[in-house]
């Protein structure tokens, strides 16, 4: 039997090359190795503010991304988070078993409190409670996900932890998996890029829209000229470069952006051409589906299908567990 992964995006607008090189590509790689769940979590995108109109769409967009980035439905699971809804009944549950303390030491709460001031609720401090139960509901056993959000699935071992110590072994305590992109920095140059923050090249981005961002992106603040010699280590627009381009390109531009014998123009000029050829054959392949979305749908929802009776055999082993049925 293969070891049981299960991960999630939330559907909280355009996924980007930072979901794709954190997780995604990533969650493609595993696919033959591991028996493979993978979800879209829209309970979790409610927990900041959105359109009610657009969640369809962005669902569907989400996974039109998944499929097109090369996640094949036939080996794996991939549905939609509140098409179970054993996901918030296993949540309430652990949220019984969740010291407040540890939830107010979450840096994504943190983050996204501070991000949303004048929005911040009961969903979006209990956030890590509803992860562990769409994790543990069906007792996977990994979990690949970017760095950001490690400090999640430590949580969900701890509530793995607590749970079989009060009321049997029932749960795995799920590792991480990250991937050798796992933290990538957004076009600020300061914070990680996020779809929530728009800080991001977009999967869907055209080339004229890649280039369009990169033309703006902050390079190394202390390069004021073209003449000064740059400092390719303290350069984000460098770090994308160690993701998309050859050994070549990258030693080229590092020499001669130390020497100021390129420019960040022409240096970006590079990143952007390789960036739109990784784009391109998962932009077609969207195309395709996007030409056909009723059979993304079918997906959609056979894989929810496919799932329903180990969501419920988990949560009748609990109820049992605990003395509630
Ligand atoms: P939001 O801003 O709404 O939180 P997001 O861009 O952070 O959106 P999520 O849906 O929260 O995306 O995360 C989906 C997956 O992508 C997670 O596994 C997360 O760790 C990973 N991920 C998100 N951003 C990055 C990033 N900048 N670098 C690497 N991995 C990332
Ligand atoms: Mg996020």
């Amino acid at each position: 039997m293969k070891k049981k992964i299960f991960s999630g995006m939330q559907p909280s607008g355009r996924l980007h090359i930072g979901n794709y090189l954190g997780a995604l590509r990533n969650w493609v790689a595993l696919l033959d190795s591991y028996d493979c769940i993978f979800c879209i979590v829209d309970y979790h995108a409610i927990t900041i503010p959105y359109d009610p109109k657009e969640m369809q769409s962005r669902i569907i967009e989400a996974a039109m991304d998944y499929i097109a980035c090369g996640l094949d439905p036939k080996r794996s699971s991939i549905f939609i988070q509140s098409e179970i809804p054993e996901h918030t009944e296993l949540a309430w549950i652990f949220s019984s078993l969740t010291p407040m303390g540890m939830l107010e030491r979450m840096t994504q709460y943190k983050e996204k409190s501070e991000q949303h001031k004048k929005n911040v609720n009961a969903g979006l401090f209990t956030y890590p409670v509803l992860q562990a139960a769409d994790i543990l509901l069906y007792k996977a056993k990994a979990v690949p996900v970017g760095e950001d959000q490690a400090q999640h699935i430590e949580f969900t071992r701890e509530i793995a932890r607590r749970f079989n110590h009060h009321y049997g072994a029932i749960f795995p305590e799920p590792e991480t998996l990250l991937s050798d992109a796992a933290r990538v920095l957004g076009l600020d140059g300061e914070h990680k890029m996020s779809k929530s923050r728009h800080n991001d090249i977009a999967l869907t981005d055209s080339p004229e829209e890649v280039w369009q961002k990169l033309s703006t992106a902050k390079t190394d603040t202390q390069r004021m000229r073209r003449s000064d010699p740059g400092r390719p280590d303290m350069c984000n627009i460098f770090s994308y470069h160690g993701f998309f381009s050859s050994n070549e390109e990258i030693q080229h531009v590092k020499t001669e952006c130390e020497k100021a014998g390129i420019g960040c123009f022409d240096c970006k000029k590079i990143l952007a051409k390789n960036i739109d050829e990784t784009l391109a054959p998962i932009q077609a392949k969207r195309t395709e589906l996007e030409n056909d979305q009723d059979a993304v749908w079918h997906v959609l929802h056979q894989g929810a299908e496919s799932l329903r009776p180990t969501a419920q055999k988990t949560m009748e082993e609990v109820r049992s567990a605990m003395g509630l049925r």
